[in-house]
C-alpha cells in the first residue's frame, strides 16, 4: 500500500548575508504504519531540517523549499490548503523533541498540559481531561500518575519528563511520531528505557515512528531502516542489522567503527577526522571527499547518486543502497 509518509526528491535552503545554506539537497525516503525508520547524521547533516519541513516549522523566510515533495498517504502536504495542513500537522503527525524542559509550560502543571490537549482538540470537559491526563501518564509509566498528574516540569526527573512529552504526542492518537534525539539528553541507562517505551508504544499502536539521531548506538535494537545523512543527503540506506554488519558507505564504516565497544577497552577509537562541511561551500563531487581515507579523483568531480547496493553476483538487497563511487569495494572489500 501507500507509505505513510514519504518525502520526494525535497530541497530546503535557508538565505543568509553570506550566501545560500544548502541545508537539504534531494531527500527521499518513506515510512509506513508500524515501521521505524532512523535518520542518523552528525549536526548539519540535515536530518533535523528534513522533519522541520515536514512539520512546517521551519523558519520561513529564510528557509524556503525550492523543490520537492511531502507525501502524507500519497497527498503532497505541500500543496494543500493550509487548513488541511494544520489538520493533519496538529492530529496526524506528532513531533518530540530532544528538550523536554524547553518544551513544557514551567508554570503549568503536566496534568493540565496534556489535559489541555482533549480540551482543545476534542472538546472534553476539565474532570474528563484530567482523568484522560492521568491515563496517559499510566501508560508512559510515570509511576504514581495520579498523585502526580498536579506536579509541574521542574519535579520530574529528565526521563520522566521525556515520558511526558512521549505522553502529550500519543495524545491524540497520531498515525505517525516524529522524534528528534529524544534520548541524547538522558544517561546512557534512562535513554534504553525511554527508547523502549518509545518502541513498546509504536508497537502496540501501529504507528510509523521517525527516529532522528546522531548516535547509532540508540537504534540498533528500535529501527527497521537507517538513512544516513551527510550535507544534507542520504549517502546510505539499509535495513538496521545490515547496516551494521555490512556498511556500504565509507562514512558509515567510520561512524561504526567510532562506537566505543567494552572489549576493545583502551584501544584508541577510530574517529572520523575533519568536521562535516560549511553547507555555504559544500565541497564538489561527493561531499564527504576532503575526509575520506579512500578518496579518489573521480570523487572530486561527480556527485555519486544512491546506487542500489547488490551482492557480488548481482543478487539484489532490498532497501539498500550507498551513495558512494566504490561501494563495491567498501561493502564487498
Ligand atoms: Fe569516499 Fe569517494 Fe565514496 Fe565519497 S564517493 S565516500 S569520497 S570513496
Ligand atoms: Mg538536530
Amino acid at each position: 500500500g501507500t507509505p505513510l509518509l514519504e518525502v520526494r526528491d525535497l530541497h530546503v535552503e535557508f538565505h543568509t548575508r553570506d550566501g545560500v545554506a544548502k541545508a537539504v539537497n534531494g531527500v527521499n525516503y518513506s515510512v509506513r504504519a508500524g515501521e521505524t525508520l532512523a535518520v542518523l547524521g552528525e549536526s548539519g547533516s540535515g536530518k533535523s531540517v528534513t522533519a522541520q519541513a515536514i512539520m512546517g516549522i521551519l523558519d520561513m523566510p529564510p528557509g524556503a523549499i525550492p523543490k520537492g515533495e511531502i507525501l502524507f498517504r500519497g497527498e503532497d502536504m505541500l500543496k494543500m490548503s493550509p487548513e488541511e495542513r494544520r489538520r493533519i500537522r496538529g492530529a496526524k503527525i506528532a513531533m518530540i523533541f530532544q528538550d523536554a524542559l524547553s518544551s513544557l509550560n514551567p508554570v503549568l502543571s503536566v496534568g493540565y498540559q496534556l489535559g489541555e490537549m482533549f480540551r482543545v482538540h476534542q472538546g472534553l470537559s476539565k474532570k474528563d481531561a484530567r482523568a484522560k491526563a492521568i491515563e496517559l501518564m499510566d501508560r508512559v509509566r510515570i509511576p504514581a500518575a495520579k498523585e502526580r498528574v498536579g506536579d509541574y516540569p521542574h519535579q520530574f526527573s529528565g526521563g520522566m519528563r521525556q515520558r511526558i512529552m512521549i505522553a502529550m504526542a500519543l495524545a491524540l492518537e497520531p498515525d505517525l511520531i516524529i522524534a528528534d534525539e529524544p534520548t541524547t539528553a538522558l544517561d546512557v541507562t534512562v535513554q534504553a528505557q525511554v527508547m523502549d517505551l518509545l518502541a513498546e508504544l509504536q508497537r502496540e499502536y501501529n504507528m510509523g515512528l521517525i527516529l532522528i539521531t546522531h548516535d547509532l548506538g540508540v537504534v540498533a535494537d528500535v529501527a527497521d531502516k537507517i538513512a544516513v545523512m551527510y550535507a544534507g543527503r542520504i549517502v546510505e540506506t539499509a535495513p538496521v542489522h545490515e547496516l551494521y554488519k555490512r556498511p556500504a558507505h565509507p562514512y558509515t564504516r567510520g561512524l561504526l567503527d567510532s562506537i566505543p565497544r567494552l572489549d576493545q577497552k583502551g584501544q584508541e577509537l577510530f574517529a572520523i577526522k575533519g568536521l562535516p562541511p560549511n553547507l555555504l561551500r559544500i565541497p564538489a563531487g561527493c561531499a564527504f571527499n576532503p575526509r575520506c581515507t579512500v578518496a579518489q579523483d573521480v570523487c572530486r568531480t561527480e556527485v555519486p547518486p544512491l546506487h542500489p547496493v547488490t551482492e557480488p553476483d548481482g543478487t539484489a538487497l532490498p532497501g539498500r543502497g550507498s551513495a558512494c563511487h566504490l561501494w563495491k569495494e567498501t561493502i564487498h572489500g
